[in-house]
């Protein structure tokens, strides 16, 4: 399409993130705490992607297990000072599941992530949705965004697709796996939370018992609850529960007739497990329902074909890699689109190393990638893509494409000690200690 005549502004910017959830936002601040113009582009009105939506809690920052060790760190650890003062956080211990979260306010997350853009000089531009690329052979030369104000054309030095579905990478023609390959993505989720629960009541009961008395409220023929399992958990606000219970699969998260859909039913089947709740489960007799997530939780979409693709060998190995850029305990955790969810996961204690290698695009000139839609399989991505790494992975974006501008060459072509170097000296963990 030939949006010359229609565009009707242009912005120029050294780096360019595409998307502000936790990866964008972290490449964005990583990139303009490196001092390069940097402009991020988010379709909502707020930052935070999937951790303001969805969502309340993060994991990846501690393994499971016994040693439960904090395996995130950098400018990861600045957000989460920021969301201690003000109180709006606390560590809920597990050695087992995903190993122990943090749950956080979302709606102060909001606000942190604000914060931390303007402390890194970083320029946000709300509302704006990408809807094409102006390329020149494996270069991107600029975005164009949609948004009130019309058609947008951003040029740019260093593009940074942290859409979650890599976007602007399948605009620019470059390839990836997951939708449309033989193995179906993960389902997706409505998650909700309900307040005025007695939670000392809740109490009585454990996840176990729950998930039978789903079997009996189905038996009974009186419910339809399509996931006999799924979780509820305490928030930051007193009284207030927070759940991840709904599941729904469809071949294509990025196809808009089915999402649309999907946006529907989840939120139908939300309001039936809420019935369930109230009705059978100790606690909730009194309680309330409060809010939907802001959208449908997808959990994958595409995954780009990259210098290197993460395996599920490499995560249940726990491979180390000359450029890793992050480390990773978290189990394979896959919400496969049939009943029930699996898990596989490393040897106690054990981590893997993300290798720069998987936010590169293949035969890309000026692109990063960095969070869910990273180079992985199927099976290493339910393993990786946890907001901590995903964190872990903007922050070593935004600094590659710092230093890709410093030393004038493509991002596959940085000096990766100096990537390190620079990610350690922010206080980033890479290796085992
Ligand atoms: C239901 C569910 C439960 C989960 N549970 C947990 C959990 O408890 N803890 C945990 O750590 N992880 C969990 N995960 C995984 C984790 O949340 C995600 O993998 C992670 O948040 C992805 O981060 P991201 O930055 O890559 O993408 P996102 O957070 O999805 O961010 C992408 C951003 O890009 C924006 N965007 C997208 N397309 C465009 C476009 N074309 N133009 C402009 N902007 C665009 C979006 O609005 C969004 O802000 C869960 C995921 C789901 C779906």
């Amino acid at each position: 399409m030939n949006y010359e005549k229609r565009i009707h502004r242009r912005m120029k910017t050294e780096v360019l993130v595409i998307g502000g959830g936790s990866a964008g936002s972290m490449a964005a601040i990583a990139s303009g705490k490196e001092g390069k113009k940097t402009l991020l582009v988010e379709r909502y009105g707020f930052l935070g992607g999937t951790s303001t939506t969805i969502l309340d809690t993060f994991y990846g920052f501690y393994i499971p297990g016994i040693s439960n060790r904090k395996v995130v760190g950098g400018i990861p650890d600045q957000l989460l000072k920021k969301l201690n003062e003000r109180n709006a956080m606390l560590l809920r211990p597990n050695t087992y599941g995903a190993g122990t979260g943090i749950t956080y306010d979302p709606e102060v997350l909001k606000v942190v992530w604000e914060e931390l853009m303007s402390e890194a000089s970083v320029d946000v531009l709300l509302h704006s949705f990408v809807a094409d690329v102006v390329t020149e052979g494996n270069k991107i030369n600029g975005v164009i965004v949609v948004n009130k104000s019309g058609f947008t054309l951003i040029e740019a030095d260093i593009i940074i697709d942290a859409s979650g579905d890599a976007d602007v990478t399948a605009l620019a023609g470059f390839p990836f796996d997951g939708i449309g390959s033989h193995i179906p993505v993960q389902s997706l989720t409505t998650t909700f939370r309900i307040g005025n629960v007695n939670e000392e009541r809740t109490k009585l009961f454990t996840k176990n018992q729950m998930w039978e008395w789903m079997r009996q409220a189905n038996q009974s023929g009186k419910y339809h609850l399509p996931r006999e399992e799924g979780s509820v958990h305490i928030t930051t606000l007193p009284g207030v529960m927070a759940t991840n219970m709904v599941r729904l699969a469809i071949p294509d998260p990025t196809d808009i007739i089915e999402l649309s859909k999907a946006e529907i039913q989840g939120r139908r089947q939300a309001l039936e497990y809420f019935r369930f709740m109230k009705d059978y489960l100790p606690g909730y007799e009194q309680s309330v329902f409060l809010n939907f997530s802001t959208q449908i939780g997808v959990r994958e979409t595409r995954r780009v074909i990259g210098e290197y693709t993460l395996t599920k060998e490499d995560v249940l190995a726990a491979r180390k890699f000359e450029d890793a850029i992050v480390l990773c305990g978290a189990p394979i955790e896959d919400h496969h689109n049939q009943a029930g969810t699996k898990w596989e996961y490393l040897p106690e204690g054990a981590t893997y190393q993300v290798p720069y290698r998987c936010l590169i695009p293949k035969d890309s000139d000026n692109l990063l990638v960095a969070g869910r839609c990273l180079s992985a399989t199927h099976d290493a991505h339910a393993s990786v893509r946890s907001m901590g790494q995903c964190m872990g992975m903007g922050q070593a974006a935004g600094i590659a494409a710092a230093l890709s501008i410093d030393q004038d060459c493509s991002p596959a072509k940085i000096r990766i000690e100096d990537l390190q170097k620079k990610l350690i000296s922010y206080g980033a963990i890479l290796e085992d200690v």
